[in-house]
């Protein structure tokens, strides 16, 4: 069996027998990029890999595996373009995000650039500048996004496992639309220090992977408190491989009955159904519950999310970050026009919006009234958790979408994010995971996820739920 279709468990096997080297998996995948036409990386340097591999220690739990890492996260001495032409060869990561240090700490070899949506906003990752990525199961289809690099590259073997970010479903919906598996940990599980900061309330790493197993492996690396990012917390990690495989009998498992009505697709229904069926056979006990402050959460992320980005973006000047136009008139000019020419036209709707929701007379209109709504949805959950162990509900309400679907109507686009962006809002864990496929129109089969969100710290019992999820789509 070729290295690069593995999941890590298996290479670790191989690894730690000594029947293959970590160069053997590298040189699978880079034989696997060259031949791919997905476009999942943005570039790699399989020769400064290929050294570091040489002084891994093969006895660490991820000793030996490589690793994609989504391109707005810092790597140090390689370029963090975030897939925006304004960073493109102006920027270079001058040290190591925590989550990278810790990867390596653990054995792991960082390797590639994963493509995104620029600056991680958008669904399709068609918003990223510097290059296209298709979904490896439809050539004319989105990977979805706006971590479709890292998706697109597990699913069609370039990668091994990625990292991604997820502020609003980034993680959880390209995994679902490629059929691997995405984790949104809880906010605060992992250190954000060196990720670039899209809204900092909402964004979280986290892995993209073959199985569930995988993903419990990469979390317990990259997990902990970190004191260069103090939103991080204080929680033991626990190693979230244990008990993964007890099962779920006995376990409330809870449907939402906001999340099954009108605008979910018939056929991406009927998978979600099946699962729980499966579920339910499987010991959990299946009860309807209510989150009445759904319908509200997408203009909340996006007046929050548009907000917070204003601001952060701040910083991509042409002074201290991004490329500068030349022979500026004057400071302000120089501000103007390199912003103008660097960022694409969806980093510059938000920054309009998000600017316009926080200003004076606005404010409280539009800013304060969602950090009020923010809380409503926040207590939804809260108890909603005191009723069930966790909730299952679709990733998103139709499968992959075609390239251009949505070009010229970014609201579409925003609704789709309906199933994934509460978890952003109210902080708490998420995952997708496999749940079988349907036919499209052209004969393609097009991966469904399904969504499994648990407390905030509650992986431990999230990823349980999610591998007998893992098991009833094997049998
Ligand atoms: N699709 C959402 C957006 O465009 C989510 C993005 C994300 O999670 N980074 O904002």
């Amino acid at each position: 069996m070729s290295l690069n279709t593995q999941t890590i468990s298996s290479l670790r096997e191989q690894l730690s027998a000594g029947d293959i080297s970590p160069a053997d998996i590298l040189d699978s995948l880079a034989e696997n990029i060259s031949k791919s036409d997905v476009g999942a990386y943005l570039g790699h340097d399989l020769d400064c890999a290929k050294h570091e591999a040489t002084s891994v220690d093969l006895t660490k739990p991820l000793g030996g595996i490589p690793i994609g890492i989504k391109d707005n996260i810092n790597v140090n001495g390689q370029p963090c373009s975030c897939a925006s032409s304004f960073l493109e060869n102006a920027y270079r990561a001058p040290y190591d995000a925590t989550v990278i240090r810790k990867l390596r700490e653990a054995g792991a070899i960082p390797f590639g650039r994963m493509n995104m949506d620029e600056f991680a906003m958008g669904s399709t990752t068609e918003n990223s500048a510097l290059g296209k990525t298709i979904n490896p199961h439809d050539v004319c289809r989105a990977p979805g996004g706006s971590s479709g690099g890292s998706a697109a590259a597990v699913a069609s073997n370039t990668a091994i496992a990625t990292l991604g970010s997820d502020t609003g479903g980034s993680i959880r919906q390209p995994a679902s639309h490629c059929g691997v598996v995405g984790l949104k940990p809880s906010y605060g599980r992992i250190s954000r220090y060196g990720l670039v900061a899209f809204a900092s309330s909402l964004d979280q790493i986290g892995p993209l992977t073959r199985s569930v197993e995988d993903a419990a492996l990469v979390l317990n690396a990259i997990a902990g408190h970190d004191s260069a990012d103090s939103t991080s917390l204080k929680q033991d990690v626990p190693d979230f491989t244990e008990g993964l495989s007890d099962g779920i009998q006995g376990m409330k498992l809870g449907l939402p009955k906001e999340y099954f009505g009108d605008g979910i697709h018939p056929a991406v229904r009927e998978k979600i159904d099946h699962t729980v069926k499966g579920l339910n056979s499987a010991g959990a006990e299946i009860v309807e519950i209510s989150l009445p402050h759904t319908e509200y959460a997408v203009a909340t992320y996006y007046i929050l999310a548009t907000a917070e980005a204003s601001s952060n973006l701040s910083r991509f000047d042409g002074i201290r970050y991004g490329n500068r136009v030349e022979n500026p008139d004057d400071v302000l000019d120089l501000y103007r026009r390199s912003r103008a020419q660097g960022f694409g036209p969806e980093v510059k709707r938000r920054i309009i919006l998000g600017t316009y929701v926080l200003s004076s007379g606005y404010y409280d209109a539009y800013y304060n009234r969602a950090q009020k709504v923010r809380t409503l949805i926040r207590q939804d959950f809260l108890n909603a958790y005191e009723k069930v162990d966790a909730i299952i509900s679709p990733v998103s309400p139709n499968a992959a979408p075609l390239l251009g679907a949505d070009k010229d109507n970014p609201l579409q686009q925003y609704l789709a994010d309906i199933y994934t962006i509460s978890a952003n809002i109210a902080g708490i864990s998420g995952i997708s995971v496999p749940c079988g496929a349907i036919t499209s129109e052209t004969g393609s089969n097009l991966p469904v996820g399904l969504q499994i969100l648990g407390p905030s710290m509650g992986e431990q019992s999230l990823l349980r739920v999610a591998r007998a999820a893992e098991v009833i789509q094997q049998s």
